[in-house]
């Protein structure tokens, strides 16, 4: 029965159709090889993306954005999680979803020129480096330092698994401006030519092998005050703020995912044969991906609610977490029995569930851990 909610119009429809038209024509037929290559093309495909006008959608059109809501991100999640690739869609998320909302949100005038500009029209490829060796789920533990120096910040310190960091042109980057805790911390925008500056180790991951995620250090590495984004100590609620979109694309990644791996199941059931009959008429396999739809209907729906939230509340901070969590935990059982129904060819990288079971452990780590999400939603509860 097809849903009145969520409100999709002829015009989501244009815009999935571009997603989907560039998507299946540039992105997935190279799904292998760029996985097997570890890294792809970025600066290239962003290019043609910015071109497409799919690097701004919520973004103000003053700044070459489109100014649209969370259906429109919903649509352009979904189509583009047909590339099949965890690291080329992580990549294109960060840029548009994970790394910038907040400059758009907090930035001046100048910034948004400066930054966001160059990044709607796919010019400038940009990075969030919240993470540090020693501070993951405890943001609130940072110790990356910016000191006032004249009109400039000096930075010193050490950040890991930052996505796109190899790539970068720059970095929305949490540092210590203040006293230990939520309210010494501040946002700057770090140019990544900036002298002093080095990208490490790229991490050799599980998962998501298109893209790299890698330490990076900062070495005295002299800013301008100018590159503060709002005020100074005041950045934890908006890195708070910028982590429910983050949250919300990736239970999107992981709702389409599940859809995309269990349609191709059903494909694939047609076709392997054993004990003379598709495997896809077993019944204990018919009841498993019956449950595996059911679930993952439940679970669209309860990320579709949050897409509603983050469109209408102030803050929709229970609805999403729940939804990460959800799907994020889902996700994993989907993809295993996905995997398994497949026997051997599902160890085998040329087909996709291979790359797609790796490439989800992700889900309920990155952008918030599930345990992370269960101490947020307990706290909304009143436990
Ligand atoms: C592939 C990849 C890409 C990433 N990209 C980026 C990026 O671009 N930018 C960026 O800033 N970061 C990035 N991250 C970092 C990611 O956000 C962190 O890994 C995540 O927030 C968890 O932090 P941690 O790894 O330090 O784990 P830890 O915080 O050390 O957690 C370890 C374990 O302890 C648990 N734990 C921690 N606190 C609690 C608690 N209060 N209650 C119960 N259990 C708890 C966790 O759930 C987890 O199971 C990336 C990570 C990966 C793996």
């Amino acid at each position: 029965m097809p849903l009145s909610f969520p409100p999709w119009n002829d015009e989501h429809e244009m815009l999935r159709k571009t997603v989907r038209d560039f998507t299946e024509s540039r992105l997935t037929p190279h799904r292998y090889e760029w996985d097997k290559a570890r890294s792809f093309p970025v600066r290239e495909v962003f290019k043609e993306m910015g071109e497409l006008g799919l690097l701004g959608i919520r973004f103000p059109e003053e700044y070459g954005g489109l100014g649209l809501d969370w259906w429109y991100t919903t649509a352009y999640v979904e189509e583009l999680c047909k590339s099949l690739n965890g690291g080329v869609i992580m990549s294109t998320l960060v840029q548009t979803d994970m790394a910038t909302p907040v400059v758009a949100e907090i930035g001046t005038p100048e910034q948004c020129e400066e930054f966001l500009v160059p990044v709607i029209k796919g010019e400038y490829i940009a990075a969030l480096g919240i993470t540090e060796p020693g501070a993951g789920s405890d943001v609130a533990n940072i110790t990356t330092t910016a000191t006032k120096d004249g009109s400039d910040y000096i930075i010193n310190g050490a950040k890991t698994y930052i996505t796109n960091a190899s790539v970068a042109d720059f970095i929305v980057l949490a540092v210590r401006t203040g006293d230990e805790g939520h309210f010494g911390i501040s946002l700057v925008l770090f140019p990544t030519n900036t002298p002093g500056f080095s990208v490490g180790r790229k991490l050799d991951k599980l998962g998501t092998h298109s893209i790299d995620s890698s330490e990076i250090h900062f070495d005295n590495c002299r800013i301008p005050q100018r590159y503060l984004l709002g005020q100074e100590n005041a950045a934890f609620i908006h890195i708070m703020k910028n982590f429910q979109g983050e949250r919300l694309v990736a239970a999107l990644m992981g709702t389409a995912g599940m859809e995309i791996q269990l349609a191709d199941c059903i494909e694939y059931g047609k076709t392997r044969q054993a004990f003379g009959r598709p495997i896809g008429k077993f019944q204990v396999w018919k009841h498993k991906f019956a449950e595996h739809l059911t679930s993952t209907a439940a679970a669209k729906l309860l990320t579709y609610r949050a897409v509603d939230a983050l469109n209408n509340l102030d803050d929709a901070t229970l609805y999403v977490s729940q939804a990460k969590l959800h799907v994020a935990d889902l996700a994993q059982k989907v993809a295993y029995d996905c995997l398994q129904f497949h026997g051997g060819y599902g160890y085998v990288e040329e087909y996709d569930i291979c790359r797609a079971y790796r490439d989800v452990r992700l889900l309920p780590i990155g952008g918030g851990t599930s345990e992370v999400m269960k101490e947020i939603i307990a706290k909304w509860s009143g436990l």
